[in-house]
């Protein structure tokens, strides 16, 4: 879908050489931290920029040579705008579906997304969760073959969130493509089928959750004790613990080890509490999840607290 892209804005270069697929009738998540260069990418794929370097193909089309053929094909949901200002929501939405052969039926989206109660609200009055759920409602409304969401359920309660995870796996079982950025890594976790990690503009690790989450061994062990660690027990631990292992003291009684989840560290750590007279309150092993994954490929120099 996305073959070597790079795209700048001015001397800024927001996307460096990205390549990434999406296969049908899956939701793909592109993850990636604030600036990472997802909207310029997914703006590319729907044909409102046109790529400054590589080559973008979307349903095998040209997002702006092709735009024509490709605009009936393609659900778009913008991180915000979309409507008139003045217009009302719920005829935004028919006069949407009005320019479709096929379209889903609109009561019955104004139900799942909970516009029933704003459906007479102008746009400019709609708060910033009702404005998303329209949008969501305006890129789906055209029966897409595939469809773009940029932050689908930024800023939306946890009952509306729900309601759109499970319209997106409705049209992911109806055989719809879906391509989404998010920054809930529960939410890519729980939908996406691959997900793609995006920093700097390039790419940095591609998967199923599962893939990026199971794909090694490092774990994460949890040590809550009953009572407060003495001093110089975190470096104790990891002297003890040796390379490839971090220890993190989260709070006076609890420290977390992040490295191999093997008989071994468990051995080292369990001798530890004898020699240094901790009494451990639980020890949790567990395996990392889509956001402990997501930082470690992430997490900027800049943000680390100062030494
Ligand atoms: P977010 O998660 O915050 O939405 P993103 O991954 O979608 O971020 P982009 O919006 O694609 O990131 O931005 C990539 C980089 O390009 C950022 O550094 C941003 O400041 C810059 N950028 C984006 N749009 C413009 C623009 N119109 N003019 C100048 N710089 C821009």
């Amino acid at each position: 879908m996305v073959d070597g892209l790079v795209m700048r804005y001015g001397d800024k270069v927001a996307v460096d050489g990205l390549s990434l697929d999406v296969a049908p009738h899956t939701i793909t998540a592109v993850l990636g931290p604030n600036g990472a260069g997802k909207t310029t990418t997914l703006e590319t794929c729907e044909g409102y920029r046109r790529p400054q370097g590589g080559t973008v193909r979307v349903l095998g089309l040209d997002p702006v040579r092709d735009r024509r053929a490709l605009l009936p094909r393609i659900g778009v949901m913008l991180q915000s705008g979309g409507a008139w200002s003045g217009v009302r929501a719920v005829e935004m939405l028919r006069h949407v579906s009005r320019l479709h052969a096929h379209p889903l039926d609109v009561s019955m989206l104004v139900e799942r997304l909970g516009l029933g109660d704003c459906g007479g609200t102008p746009y400019r009055r709609l708060s910033g969760g009702q404005q998303q759920r329209l949008g969501l409602a305006m890129a789906l409304v055209g029966r897409p073959e595939l469809v773009f969401v940029d932050e689908p359920t930024a800023g939306l309660d946890p009952a509306v969130r729900r309601a759109v995870w499970e319209l997106l796996e409705e049209i992911r079982s109806d055989g719809v493509t879906v391509v989404l950025t998010t920054h809930y890594m529960d939410e890519a976790e729980r939908l996406a089928d691959r997900v793609h990690i995006v920093d700097r503009g390039q790419l940095v690790a591609s998967g199923s959750p599962l893939e990026l989450t199971r794909g090694g061994t490092v774990a994460t062990i949890r040590l809550v004790v009953t009572e407060p660690f003495p001093p110089g027990a975190p470096p104790s631990l990891a002297a003890t613990l040796g390379e490839g292992t971090e220890v993190a003291q989260l709070d006076a009684l609890s420290l977390q080890i992040t490295g191999p989840a093997d008989p071994s560290t468990l051995g080292k750590v369990s001798r530890w509490c004898e020699e240094f007279g901790v009494v451990p309150e639980s020890l949790t092993l567990g395996q990392r999840n889509l956001e402990d994954v997501f930082l470690d490929l992430t997490r900027r120099e800049q943000l680390a607290p100062p030494a």
